[in-house]
């Protein structure tokens, strides 16, 4: 065989973040083809990074009181934990802030700089005043100069779509200090991508050698233009101070902008490898090499892979990406994922949950086709589609046939003549089946059609096993050497299906070794026209005790990981807020959720209310109805306080209300909202109450 070698990379994810179920497609994705490409026996090396610059690390660092570099260290740890939590296994998973990303930044920096594509220019932009800083176009709000909507960013308005410079905005503030922004000009560093040279060479890296998927490729095209014009702009890649990240040499105040470090950090983890592993980093970034690079992206960040990075590789004199690999999004049930309906789903409370790392695995491969489509997580289908393929087909195998084995046969399968026999049956059952599709789809990235090619067989696997019914065969002690023949099929079968498997779900086969007694799994490789009983396990060999493998899901459990996941701020009945007391032991004080942003918190919509009527519900042990009064309308609001209020003390009080939840169909009828109490529940409720003069209705801000 041709030993390839390969460098691989999956985008590098943002230091201010958690990871959630969206960023893991594309790390899963990965993850499966470089363990496919290692079980061939290929030398792959998988790299990664935390992506750590720029003005948001920073300001999220100054907020929590901390360095950038404590808090960028913290969230590199919480990254790995998550990632490792999913079986995901890079070769190094690296940071950008590193000595090594910034020595190629400024070799690259330097090249460009001596091939002049480096030029610099005065532009203005919006400045805070009070903050003393420049500020990037999220960091602008103000209305939008279209539909006038109020509080949208400097880039685009989320109302009407619009996008537009933030010096458009009416009535810009900054999103630092609410300070109204002044504008303000400074010298910037340019990378010359207009410049004829990057043009043309662009237009031929992006038309030929199958860097790009089609649909990335016209992407290009509308991107790069016709052969007559010329539209591509050049690229801004300097920031004032203050910024965390690498400064300009030669240029003090000036750092490099984050997005040109971060795809150096590829390299820079790289170089970090090469160091421990005693690898040789030229052989796989000098030009003409016969090595591989492979940057697995989302479609969203196509524009400075195939564009700003091929043209900075090329004329700093490295080599450029061998191919890029763009996926689509994320969706949940069919939409956007969203916190309102528990479907941001983190990393973190899907393990936390207990949820089977590798059940998200299969069910992404099912899906993940390699074009830039964007999949879809359906929360019911991940529950039946596991249980079916990796319940009733795969492990299912292995537990009808594994107890005979053992019991009857000291774990011993069949030994010849009896295997020429079970041999010839598995070559005429599947004399049509060519496993060079599955690894050629696995190659393709097309792990949807694998997973279909793997089931096919599974499919096949069981309904022989069925026909041949070892379960009545075993009740007749006479047909003892037929019994061990079937149950031995069965386990060979199993043992080829896992081989196939293994790249989707690398602990269970793990696993899988242990219990047929194997080395660790290559890939199968067959030659054309062998039978495919050429790669069973050989004659008379011995497994061990067959464990248990892996459990169904129980939709329940999906239940529990969207109610964590929902994000609310409701007084339920059972899930009052924890009441602070010194002499109740029992009642610790509940530590302080999740930080959210003033624009989260401007969501609620919190008004002051009069209960003009409260009652007993009939046949309900914990509710009383609240009719409340919030100036122009009334509301119905089931509230959970009987065990501690008498309703006819309520009637007339003013308390504070969320008026803008979505209505809650309970039992007892329509619930419009929620009022707010404090206490662990039972006598120990305490609705909160305005201070005097406050009117129904007033927002509460
Ligand atoms: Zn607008």
């Amino acid at each position: 065989m041709n030993k390839r070698k390969i460098l691989v990379t999956s985008a590098l994810p943002y230091a201010n973040g958690s990871i959630h179920l969206g960023h893991l497609v594309e790390y899963i994705q990965t993850d499966i083809w470089v363990r496919f490409q290692k079980m061939r026996g290929h030398e792959v090396h998988y790299v990664c990074a935390d992506d750590t610059h720029g003005t948001p690390i920073m300001l999220r660092a100054e907020k929590e009181g901390i360095t950038p570099e404590a808090l960028i260290a913290r969230v590199h740890d919480e990254h790995y934990n998550d990632f490792t939590g999913f079986h995901i296994h890079f070769d190094n998973y690296y940071s950008t802030h590193s000595d090594e990303t910034q020595e190629y930044s400024e070799t690259i920096y330097h090249r460009l700089n001596a091939a002049g594509l480096i030029r610099k220019q005065s532009i203005e932009q919006f400045y805070d005043p009070q903050k003393d800083m420049f500020l990037p176009d999220r960091f602008v709000k103000g209305e939008c100069p279209k539909c006038e909507a109020q509080d949208q960013y400097g880039d685009s308005c989320e109302v009407c779509g619009a996008a537009y410079a933030p010096t458009d905005l009416k009535n810009p503030y900054s999103a630092v200090s609410g300070a109204t922004p002044i504008k303000k000009s400074s010298e910037h560093y340019f990378f010359s991508l207009s410049d004829k040279r990057c043009v043309d060479f662009l237009r031929s890296w992006t038309r030929t050698g199958k860097h790009l998927q089609p649909e990335a490729a016209n992407k290009m095209r509308e991107w790069l233009g016709n052969d007559e014009e010329n539209k591509l702009s050049d690229w801004d890649i300097s920031r004032d101070a203050p910024y965390f990240g690498f400064e300009i040499p030669d240029a003090p105040g000036k750092y490099f902008y984050v997005w040109l470090d971060a795809p150096v950090g590829y390299m820079g983890s790289f170089k970090h490898l090469c160091v421990r592993d005693n690898l040789d980093f030229d052989a796989f970034w000098r030009k003409e090499t016969d090595t591989e690079l492979y940057h697995f992206i989302g479609k969203d960040i196509l524009y400075f892979h195939a564009l700003f990075w091929p043209a900075m590789l090329e004329y700093a004199g490295f080599r450029t990406p061998t191919q890029i690999f763009a996926h689509g999004f994320l969706t949940v049930n069919g939409e956007k994922m969203s916190k309102s309906r528990g479907t941001f789903i983190t990393a973190d409370s899907y393990l936390k949950q207990g949820l089977n790392p590798e059940w998200l695995r299969y069910y992404y491969a099912a899906k993940l086709n390699g074009t830039m489509e964007d999949i879809d997580l359906n929360l019911e289908d991940f529950v039946v589609r596991v249980n079916s393929d990796l319940i009733g087909k795969f492990v299912n195998i292995a537990s009808r046939c594994a107890g005979f084995i053992t019991k009857r046969f000291d774990g011993k399968l069949v030994d010849k003549p009896g295997y020429s026999a079970m041999q010839k049956l598995v070559d005429e059952r599947f004399a049509n089946w060519h496993p060079s599709s599955i690894e050629n789809a696995f190659d393709a990235r097309d792990f949807s059609l694998a997973v279909r090619q793997i089931m096919k067989f599974a499919d096949e696997a069981n309904e022989m096993i069925h026909e041949m019914a070892p379960w009545e065969i075993a009740k007749d002690t006479e047909r003892n050497a037929e019994l061990q023949r079937i149950c031995s099929l069965g386990i060979q079968l199993f043992y080829l299906l896992a081989h196939y498997l293994k790249p989707i779900l690398p602990e269970t086969i793990r696993q899988v070794e242990k219990f047929l007694n194997c080395n660790t799994f290559t890939w199968p490789q067959l030659d054309e026209n062998e039978p495919i009983s050429q790669l069973l396990l050989p004659p008379g060999h011995t497994i061990n005790t067959y464990q248990h493998l892996m459990t169904r899901i129980d939709s329940k459990q999906i239940d529990a990981l969207v109610a964590a996941n929902t994000q609310s701020f409701s007084m339920k009945q059972a899930e009052t807020p924890k009441k602070i007391t010194e002499s109740n032991n029992q009642s610790p004080i509940a530590p302080i959720v999740e930080t959210i942003t003033i624009d989260d918190f401007s969501k609620i919509d919190l008004r002051v209310a009069k209960i003009i009527n409260a009652e007993h519900v009939e046949g309900a042990d914990k509710l009383l109805k609240l009719t409340l009064d919030i100036g122009n309308e009334q509301r119905a609001v089931f509230a959970g306080i009987k065990s501690a209020y008498n309703p006819k003390q309520l009637i007339g009080r003013l308390t504070v209300m969320v008026a803008n939840l979505a209505p809650r169909k309970m039992k007892f009828g329509l619930s419009e909202g929620i009022v707010l109490a404090a206490g662990n529940g039972g006598q120990e409720l305490f609705i909160l109450a305005p201070d005097t003069g406050a009117m129904p209705g007033m927002r509460i801000k």
